[in-house]
């Protein structure tokens, strides 16, 4: 993309690599996607910094390591169904949309989910679909997913995104308080209805909210 600022996606892939980011894919999409259309213009200049940044209504656009790590997680080969929860700005949902055959995103705040489908049409990524609703509970129209990213801070794990898995797919999720998470990966097994729980790294992320977040009522 010639757009001025592909000297600054190179070196911002660079700082991904020395950061342990290894899956090539992801490097390419990091150094593809004008991560700068999906930051307020004020904040243009700091677009490529390896630094989440406020994008309004409270959200932010989350580290630029993070969202790489947690799309590298997922191991996707180009074939996959993978849902989003969680759309905020729109930039992983890109990156999501060069990774995987197709992506619904779900979000909770109707700007932002607009101000998202208008950048990525914009874009001409055709394969991701942004959804307004409660992604706390998954998107059952189009389960089950070979993937599913959870870009904000849940309580627990939520069963509804578990059970939206296919045999064998891959959840990445951070799981803790409102002030400290760790990013999660959970696996669900091919042959049961059951999963396994890795964690990966500690996160600080935006609250979920909705029925299976913060705002559900406790067990
Ligand atoms: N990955 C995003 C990006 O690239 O800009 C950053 C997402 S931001 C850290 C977290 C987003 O999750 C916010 O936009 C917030 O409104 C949304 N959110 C929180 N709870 C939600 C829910 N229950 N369903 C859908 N979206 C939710």
């Amino acid at each position: 993309m010639t757009d001025g600022f592909a000297g600054y996606r190179s070196q911002l892939v660079e700082t991904l690599q020395g950061k342990g980011v290894r899956d090539m894919a992801v490097l390419r999409a990091i150094g593809t996607i004008p991560r700068h259309l999906f930051v307020p213009e004020s904040l243009r200049h700091r677009a490529y910094a390896d630094a989440a940044l406020p994008i309004g209504n409270g959200q932010t656009i989350s580290q630029p390591f993070v969202q790489a790590r947690s799309c590298e997680l997922l191991r996707l080969t180009g074939r996959e169904r993978v849902l989003e929860v969680g759309t905020g700005s729109g930039y992983q949902t890109a990156l999501l949309s060069m990774l995987a055959e197709t992506v619904f995103s779900v979000e909770r705040i109707a700007e932002l989910a607009r101000a998202a489908h208008e950048v990525l049409r914009g874009l001409g990524l055709n394969n991701v679909s942004v959804i307004h609703g409660d992604g706390s509970m998954g998107w059952r129209p189009n389960a089950p997913y070979d993937g599913i990213v959870v870009a904000a801070a849940s309580p627990v794990i939520p069963e509804p995104l578990v059970a939206q898995l296919t045999p064998g797919g891959r959840l990445v999720i951070p799981v803790g308080s409102t002030n400290a998470q760790v990013l999660t990966l959970v696996t669900r097994h091919q042959n049961d209805a059951g999963h396994d729980e890795l964690p990966v790294h500690d996160v600080r992320f935006v609250p979920l909210r909705g029925e299976h977040g913060f705002d559900g009522s406790p067990a």
